[in-house]
């Protein structure tokens, strides 16, 4: 990487944070600063300009992740490396990056609603390193260990069991801790007959060849038990199907390959086999992958407390930080079982924002995103403490409220309506939100109570919206 003149680098996708950031950063170091919303541009400003002297990074960026970011960013080569600041606001996040600080390099993890104080007091503790830092003991990370990344592993085995084999689709899946995904790959030239691929190969099923350390082979896919729906809808054109383990030896960590044909599968046992052989090397690499995680950080998987903070992670909206549906159809439930024991009024609100689909469409995904995180951050800061906010779908959330008859739900429904229409949108201009409310009945019935919200909802939008019913 060529020289480059020293500059900080501030990967954060909220606008208000990350200028808050820039003008701390900058007043500490009088250095250059650029400033990037995702993890793609981030990569990007690194390939240009090379690395920054300081990052300071969002562990939730869209597209590429923190984390993925500070990774590939230390597998550059730099004389002078990169002084890496996390941010996050999600406590779990936040957690995991202390953890994995010794192994990435993060001199410092801070909440995203941090003031400019806090931020200025890691940047000099940085710069001039405490008695305490200093004498820290120093770490001796396995360099090869420290720089590969799980996910990786998986992809490109997959990619290469897909040349090797010369089939048109593969599909790896890797799961770490509670996390789990899919990396596929499909040849362009047949990448539209198997367009449906990932559709059509349920998640379940490479995640029972991983947990059982089995492989599974379905030359023929037609009349076949497991692949009866897929076949039933019509919508895919796999024909052979062969998948086999890649077996590591950590207890939280479980991933499978397959191979995909639009013909009959006609691999040879000799060819599974070396498939087979393909899998154990890459569980070799992922064992190697994950020491830093087996090691450094056997908690995150194994700790009670942890595994709180991994579901509280389930539980929530990466791109909001509010609770996502399942995270909040606990609190609801709970709600619901008081206000029917004390015999309290509960009501619930649900809002959606009008004509989201235009800004997306005009403006891009990501001002979508940065907006629907407007939206939340105001709904939050507008209600009361203890009542419950979940993003119940795309750009639609629901309010549950204790103690709120349907009156007051209008009330309040109202006051946020006028609330998102002042609201600084970051240039997409006027914003407006329909609402539907609802009084919970006498059986506390959730199911018909959110049928007459979603009910009202949709009255509201045909009354020609930014109203409330
Ligand atoms: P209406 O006023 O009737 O509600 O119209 P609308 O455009 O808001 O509603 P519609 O349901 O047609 O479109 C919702 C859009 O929201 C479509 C979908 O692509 C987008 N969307 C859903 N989730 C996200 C997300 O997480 N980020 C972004 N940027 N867009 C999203
Ligand atoms: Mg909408
Ligand atoms: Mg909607």
């Amino acid at each position: 990487m060529p020289p480059t003149t020293p500059y900080v680098l501030i990967a954060v996708s909220n606008t208000t944070r990350a200028a808050i950031f820039r003008d701390a950063a900058a007043e500490c170091l009088r250095l250059d600063v650029a400033v990037v919303r995702d993890g793609d541009a981030a990569m990007d400003t690194i390939t240009s300009r090379g690395v920054p002297a300081l990052l300071i990074v969002d562990l939730s960026l869209p597209r590429v992740d923190g984390f993925t970011v500070v990774r590939r960013l230390r597998r550059l080569a730099s004389e002078t490396p990169t002084r890496v600041i996390a941010v996050s606001a999600h406590e779990a996040l936040r957690a995991a990056a202390g953890e994995l600080s010794t192994a990435l390099g993060i001199s410092g993890v801070l909440a995203l609603d941090a003031d400019s104080a806090r931020l200025q007091e890691l940047i000099f503790a940085g710069l001039d390193p405490t008695p305490d830092l200093a004498e820290a003991p120093s770490p001796t990370p396995d360099p090869a260990a420290s720089l590969i990344d799980p996910e990786e592993v998986v992809e490109r085995a997959s990619v290469e069991v897909r040349r090797r084999f010369r089939v048109p689709a593969s599909i790896g899946y890797l799961r770490v801790g509670e996390e789990e995904g899919l990396t596929v790959h499909v040849a362009l030239h047949d990448g539209e007959q198997l367009v449906a691929v990932k559709e059509a190969v349920d998640m379940a099923l490479l995640r029972q060849v991983a947990e059982s350390q089995e492989p599974l082979v379905v030359p023929s896919v037609e009349g076949h038990p497991l692949f009866a729906r897929m076949i039933g809808t019509g919508g895919s054109s796999v024909r052979g199907f062969a998948a086999v383990p890649i077996a590591s030896s950590r207890e939280f960590v479980r991933a499978s390959l397959c191979v995909l044909d639009t013909q009959q599968l006609t691999l040879t046992a000799a060819d599974i086999d070396a498939l087979a052989a393909s899998a154990r090397q890459a569980g070799a690499e992922l064992d190697r992958a994950t020491t830093v995680l087996a090691e450094r950080t056997p908690s995150v998987f194994e700790m009670p407390d942890d595994i709180e903070a991994l579901q509280q992670l389930a539980a929530t909206d990466p791109l909001t930080g509010v609770a996502n549906r399942r995270g909040g159809e606990k609190h609801i439930a709970n709600e619901i079982s008081r206000a029917r024991r004390e015999k309290r009024p509960l009501s619930c609100i649900l809002i959606d924002i009008d004509r989201f689909k235009a800004v997306n469409d005009t403006f891009g995904h990501q001002a979508g995103d940065q907006l629907l995180r407007d939206v939340s951050g105001l709904l939050r800061r507008t209600v009361r403490a203890y009542d419950i906010l979940v993003r119940w779908g795309g750009e639609e959330f629901l309010l549950v409220l204790p103690g709120v008859d349907l009156k007051l739900a209008r009330t309040l429904a109202d006051r946020l309506r006028s609330a998102v229409e002042a609201l600084d949108t970051h240039g997409l201009g006027r914003v407006t939100v329909s609402a539907g409310a609802a009084e919970f009945e006498n059986d506390y019935d959730f199911s018909s109570t959110l049928r007459t919200a979603d009910r009202r909802l949709y009255q509201a939008k045909a009354a020609g919206r930014n109203c409330v019913v």
